[in-house]
């Protein structure tokens, strides 16, 4: 491959790409979050589209970008004071071209379908990285199970389930988790799936150890993560031994970000939730992590306890005036966004960068705004796109998806090194692919590049459908 353009083959791309993107704008208005996706990836491909007519005569872009199906659902249940409820359900059935629809289900006030668009079309590229067969695919409710009881939540998934169940199976579309979606709500959707198809089977990832689950899939996110930042760091000689690292979030993807980070020789300094962020300047230890798992697992707490109770600490709460986050304006070497969509933004950047930061590893989907992310290249920071560095989460669902259909279930030590050997893989295939298209060290050309062509290319093969 060559990577000089001809200026025929540069107008060639650049034309098919904006008009497609003047298409995906005008029929999906009000929907940012997924032009900024789909924005992002169509960069990328400059140097793929104009070496290959075939995708511009196959309408490759056209159709990659309108997914399979789109289901919407309401959703009513009674809470527990006997009072009717109505939420919106949806399911994105993004792209099956390399296997089964796969992602999470997100619960959260702040769903739509143009959120969920945007991240069942990360899905895709994301799964093809993983080298595993799962197509893409995202979904979820407005749902808040924020201060709700067990007993509200399990009454919303069974409704969800309900509807839902007539969508997904085993060799269709299997979801997982994500935000506002762990073990407990897995558990309860599950639980309806089975009474109403009167199956057991691998319908969902995230399941409990006793049920069909796989042990490092709650790790999954956040150890692959961190597996990944430690391969960046290689590519320049260097790794994560004491450095000094930002965390956001408190979640799953979070709290096992931090973990890994421990285990690797770091000192992760923050996390934060909705309300805002805690500093820890002595850094999270193994015992103060263990605190926070029991504050947001178990009593399901806010993050403002953590100063509290560790008295070092600094809380400062979420200030919507503010045109920066101070997590982002903390002295430290590695960042590590692992709560929510566009939570870097270009100012956050600038803070970033002026503080000397040497790595970014998006454990988020989408955490770092398109100008933000350019900054970063700029600057020559290690820059690991989420679709990449946080590919670990689906491809341990693979795992225990083909666990489940071997009847089989693997030890830790097994699953682990399989999680690492992937992130591994993940890592060169990003890396060698932006320098084979002309981008040496740009990962986000890498993962883009990479996960696009495995995916088109099976949409070739199999004809227009
Ligand atoms: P959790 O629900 O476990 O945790 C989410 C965390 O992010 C919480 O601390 C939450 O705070 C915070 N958060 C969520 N929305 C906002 C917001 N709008 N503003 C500020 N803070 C917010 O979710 P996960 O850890 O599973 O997911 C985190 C991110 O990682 C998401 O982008 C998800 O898509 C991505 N991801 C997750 C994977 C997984 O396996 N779980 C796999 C790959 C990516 P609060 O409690 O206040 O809402």
């Amino acid at each position: 491959m060559s990577t000089t353009f001809t200026p025929t083959e540069t107008r060639r791309s650049d034309d098919y790409i904006e008009s497609v993107m003047g298409t995906v704008k005008a029929k999906n208005p009000a929907e940012p979050e997924f032009h900024q996706a789909v924005q992002e990836v169509f960069d990328s491909l400059r140097p793929v589209l104009g070496k290959h007519p075939e995708y511009l005569s196959a309408k490759i872009l056209e159709r990659i970008v309108e997914p399979e199906r789109v289901i919407t659902f309401r959703v009513p249940w009674f809470d527990d004071q006997g009072n009717v409820q109505v939420n919106r359900g949806f399911r994105i059935e993004m792209n099956s071209a390399i296997g089964p629809y796969k992602g999470g289900l997100r619960f959260h006030p702040s769903v739509n379908l143009g959120i969920l668009k945007f991240l069942a079309f990360e899905q895709v590229f994301k799964n093809s990285l993983t080298t595993l067969p799962m197509g893409g695919g995202k979904g979820g409710s407005d749902f808040d199970p924020k201060g709700k009881s067990d007993n509200d939540v399990m009454r919303f998934c069974q409704s969800f389930m309900t509807e839902l169940s007539r969508h997904i199976g085993p060799d269709t579309d299997v979801p997982a988790g994500d935000i506002g979606v762990g073990g407990r709500e897995i558990g309860y959707l599950f639980g309806q799936y089975k009474r109403l198809r009167n199956e057991f089977t691998g319908v969902l990832t995230g399941k409990g150890l006793n049920w069909g689950g796989s042990l490092i899939r709650p790790e999954a996110t956040g150890y692959g993560c961190v597996y990944f930042a430690a391969e960046m760091l290689k590519s320049r000689q260097d790794s994560l031994e004491d450095k000094l690292c930002l965390v956001s979030g408190s979640g799953n993807v979070s709290q096992y970000t931090v973990e890994k980070l421990l285990d690797l020789g770091a000192k992760p300094l923050t996390l934060s939730d909705s309300n805002g962020v805690i500093y820890d300047p002595d850094g999270i230890d193994r015992e103060k992590l263990a605190w926070v798992m029991d504050l947001k697992n178990v009593r399901r707490g806010r993050i403002c306890e953590y100063a509290d109770n560790f008295k070092k600490a600094v809380f400062m709460p979420t200030d919507i005036k503010l045109e920066h986050n101070p997590l982002w304006n903390i002295k430290a070497d590695c960042a590590f966004p692992s709560a929510t969509q566009n939570e870097i933004t270009a100012k956050d950047a600038i803070n970033l960068i002026e503080n000397g930061i040497k790595l970014v590893a998006e454990g988020a989907n989408m955490p770092t705004t398109l100008e933000a992310t350019k900054l970063f290249l700029e600057a020559k920071v290690l820059f690991g796109p989420g679709k990449a560095a946080n590919a670990g989460g689906v491809a341990t669902s693979g795992l225990e998806m083909a666990q489940n259909s071997a009847r089989l279930s693997w030890t830790r030590k097994e699953v682990d090194e399989r999680l690492h050997k992937i992130m591994i893989a993940i890592h060169s295939n990003c890396f060698e692919t932006a320098e084979k298209y002309g981008t040496a060290g740009n990962l986000v050309n890498g993962a883009n590049i990479a996960g696009f062509l495995k995916v088109a290319n099976s949409m070739l093969d199999q004809g227009l459908v």
